[in-house]
Parts: structure tokens; sequence; C-alpha cells
């Protein structure tokens, strides 16, 4: 069978992630921090990916709001490569997802692949109203 794996890899060649297959959609969200990471996200559950970082390669995490997830980029060249969600399972027991940043992929390898300006964030309220962003437009 053919392999229809991915990569998702930092400017400096650093960190790779490895997709089982082509996405069927990339967001490009529009909340406080994806907006300004300019990051267009697929969708996978944690167990399908593989991380591979090379020898020396460090990972920086930010982290804010209802701190759910965490947003990791190479510390060498400052591509943001995936969102990490603090919980691996959801509630049901199953793998939770995590978004990669499609942007750090070969763009002719998803050419094809629909996008969509996410807007889904954007009244979308934080559990925790003291820890919303300034610019954050949701009501609570
Ligand atoms: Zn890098």
């Amino acid at each position: 069978m053919e392999d229809q794996s991915l990569k998702s890899t930092c400017h400096c060649g650093a960190i790779t992630a490895i997709l089982p297959y082509r996405p069927k959609e990339i967001n490009e969200c529009q909340c406080t921090i994806c907006r300004r990471y300019a990051a267009a996200w697929a969708y996978y559950k944690v167990n399908e990916v593989k991380i591979d970082m090379k020898g020396g390669a460090k990972l920086s995490r930010y982290i804010w709001g209802d701190k759910e997830i965490s947003f990791n980029f190479c510390e060498n060249c400052g591509c943001v490569c995936y969102w990490w969600p603090m919980e691996e399972k959801t509630s049901d027991g199953d793998a939770a997802e995590f978004g990669v940043n499609t942007r750090n992929m070969d763009p002719m390898e998803i050419f094809h692949v629909n996008r969509k300006i996410g807007n889904d964030w954007l009244l979308q309220p934080l559990k925790d109203k003291t820890k919303s962003h300034e610019q954050d437009r949701a009501n609570y």
C-alpha cells in the first residue's frame, strides 16, 4: 500500500510531526492566539501522530487561558509545530485531538485540501473568565 504519511517539519528540521493521512480540512482559527501565530491547523488524534525530535531539539510551550492545551514551538527556529491537550484522553476514554500546524507541511501535498477561516472561537467563552484575553469577544 502506498505510504500516505505527511510530515510537518519546523524550519530548522529539528521537530517533525508524522501524520498518517492527508487532512480533510485545514482550519485557520481566528482566536486571539492562533491568528497571531498565523497557524493553519489540521486535527488528528494524539495516538495517530509520531513526533520525531532530532538530537538537541527543544520544544517551548505557551499555555494560557483555561490551560487545556499547550502551544508547542521549536526553540531554535521559532516555528509553531502543534498544540497538544493536557489530557490525552477524553472523558469517554478515547484519544483526544490535537492540532498540527500545516504551515510546516509541503504546500504541494495539501494543495487541494479545503481551508476555512475558523471563527468558532471568537464568541466561545473560556471556562475561566478571569483568564480571558483582553481582546476576547465572547459574552460572559
Ligand atoms: Zn526548528
